[in-house]
């Protein structure tokens, strides 16, 4: 790993190890979640003012007025969105810094990950390439419609609320495939699973959520 990714050195190995306890605490039972979880270094990406949180059970800024969203939120998404098997394509919308996508990464052959804000796409950049993650394409792209292109898609990851789930990302998953997505604004959201299944398309709503909410058009 280069300086930047090893930075905190040990102590920060260690404290992504307690991390990874806590999320087995918490209900995160998939292994190769809680590997992924303890492969990367969260710390590398976010700003160096917030690095000794990185770890905490908290959502962090990260600058445009967004934020990294917690250590157990990112494992809940990404255990419900695997299934516990290996996945091939991943679509994340709302890719923010990197972290979670980069998490992707060691589940699934290949993320695109879609983020509308710029300067964080070149931030996240930077912080895959310095954990010499190569298997995730980040563009600056709004996702509200998915990106039907690449599609269809093993698991979508959706990072930020949106008031309903379109038909149109649903289109873009593959049969046995998941989307997970925090539907709904404010206080009022909640997590949303849609399997395709043989004999349909389910929809689950599970727990209450805080994510930020999807806007329109790139900047
Ligand atoms: N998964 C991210 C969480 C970022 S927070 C991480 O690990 O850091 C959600 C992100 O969704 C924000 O960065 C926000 O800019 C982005 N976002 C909001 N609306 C979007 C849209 N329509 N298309 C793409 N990204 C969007």
């Amino acid at each position: 790993m280069s300086t930047l990714a090893s930075g905190i050195g040990m102590t920060s190995q260690r404290t992504r190890a307690r991390m990874v306890e806590r999320l087995k605490e918490q209900g995160i039972n998939d292994a190769r979640v809680l590997a992924a979880m303890n492969a990367i270094p969260r710390h590398v990406f976010v700003e160096e003012a917030l690095q000794s949180r990185a770890y905490e059970d908290t959502p962090l800024p990260i600058g445009q007025g967004q934020t990294i969203s917690s250590p157990y939120t990112v494992a809940r998404s990404c255990e419900l969105a695997c299934q516990g098997r290996p996945l091939d394509k991943v679509l994340e919308i709302g890719g923010g810094c990197g972290y979670q996508a980069a998490v992707l990464s060691l589940l699934a052959r290949q993320v695109l990950s879609l983020e509308r804000i710029a300067a964080l796409v070149r931030h996240a950049r930077e912080s895959l390439s310095a954990c010499r993650i190569n298997n995730v394409l980040m563009k600056i792209a709004d996702g509200s419609h998915g990106y039907p292109r690449a599609a269809p898609y093993d698991a979508i990851v959706v990072a930020a609320a949106m008031p309903f789930i379109p038909d149109e990302l649903k289109a873009q998953i593959r049969p046995g495939g998941r989307l997970i997505a925090p539907v709904g604004s404010g206080e009022d959201q909640r997590l949303v699973m849609v399997e395709v299944r043989e004999e349909g398309v389910v929809e689950q709503e599970l727990e209450v959520v805080k994510f930020v909410p999807l806007l329109k058009g790139v900047s």
